[in-house]
């Protein structure tokens, strides 16, 4: 069974080879992420906080008046988003 013995062996190898191949991707994934995360947290070490999230800051947002209501709204907003009451002259 020269044959079978042969194929089986080609079915072991490629598996031991389909088996590295994806360990060195999950390896190398990781290791890639955690370059990047050193990069990314050394570079926020010597140039400061680093760029904020995007969206809106939270102390630019303008607080409703209306003491019942207090929505926090963009700062463009003229009218409260949830009451409608006038946020501002
Ligand atoms: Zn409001």
């Amino acid at each position: 069974m020269l044959l079978g013995e042969t194929s089986a062996f080609a079915v072991l190898l490629t598996l031991l080879v389909v088996g590295f191949v994806g360990f060195f991707v999950v390896v190398v994934g990781s290791v890639i992420r955690a370059v990047t995360c050193a990069f990314r947290t050394l570079g926020r070490a010597f140039f400061g906080a680093g760029h904020p999230d995007p969206g809106v800051p939270v102390n630019t947002l303008v607080g409703c008046p209306n003491t019942r209501c207090g929505y926090l709204n963009p700062p463009q907003a003229r009218y409260c988003a949830r009451c409608g009451s006038r946020l501002r002259g």
